[in-house]
């Protein structure tokens, strides 16, 4: 059993079916999340897991590419990074693709093979390996493996509320799909802005 159809899910989900176990995929959004937002780079241990997947073409025909970052703050001249430059220098093996397409090429690759279960939840897990869900009904598992994101609904039900194994560093992050109304064609553009009452220079301090 493993929660979350998203990149790490149906990549464990693929190596497992392959070895022989029968493995099922609980995902709590009601299809898998095809919704825009960000791309995120592969470097070369990803890229040789892709490769061995068989599935480095249908990556290539997803990529993406930023190129330069922006970096704009209050006070001060833009600046600008070349990132092919800085990707270089990080891995001599690297691409860049949508989050959601990468999963969905996972997906896709696993569908026949794994049991996807969608618009649902693990709401309890007993020392047993029985799994109670929000919508289904409970089910005995050998092995259950939370793949659901930064907030993870298996480590909370498993070691407690993650109130007590994460830090607040302050900040959020949110990422949305809009309009290309800028015209950005790889351009990356980042505007840093400093909390209130606080200057740029006693921002980049804290
Ligand atoms: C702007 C940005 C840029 C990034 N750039 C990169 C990059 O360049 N390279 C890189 O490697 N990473 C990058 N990342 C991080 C990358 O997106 C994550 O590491 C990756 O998505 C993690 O994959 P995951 O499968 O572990 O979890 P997630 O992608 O977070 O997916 C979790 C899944 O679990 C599901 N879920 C949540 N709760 C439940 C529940 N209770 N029951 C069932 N399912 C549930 C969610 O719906 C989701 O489908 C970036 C992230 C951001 C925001």
């Amino acid at each position: 059993m493993i929660s979350g159809a998203s990149v790490a899910g149906p990549v464990l989900a693929y190596w497992l079916s392959k070895y022989g176990f029968q493995v099922t995929v609980v995902e709590r959004a009601p299809t898998l999340r095809k919704t825009g937002g960000h791309a995120v780079d592969l470097f070369r241990p990803a890229m040789q897991i892709v490769t061995k997947m068989g599935l480095l073409e249908q990556v290539r025909a997803k990529v993406t590419g930023t190129e330069t970052l922006v970096i704009h703050r209050a006070g001060a001249k833009p600046v600008t990074v070349d990132l092919r430059k800085v990707y270089t220098a990080v891995s001599d093996d690297h691409l860049e693709i949508m989050r959601d397409d990468l999963s969905e090429i996972f997906y896709d690759a696993t569908r026949d093979n794994v049991e996807y279960v969608f618009s649902d939840s693990i709401t309890s897990i007993s020392d047993d390996g029985e799994v109670a869900f929000e919508h289904g009904p409970s089910r005995l598992f050998d092995v259950i493996v939370g793949a659901d994101g930064l907030h993870s609904n298996v480590r909370a039900l498993t070691f407690g509320p993650e109130a007590a194994f994460s830090t607040w560093i302050g900040a959020y992050l949110s990422v949305v799909s809009m309009p290309n109304y800028l015209n950005l064609d790889g351009v990356m553009e980042t505007i840093a802005v400093p909390p209130p009452g606080r200057t740029p220079a006693e921002a980049a301090a804290a």
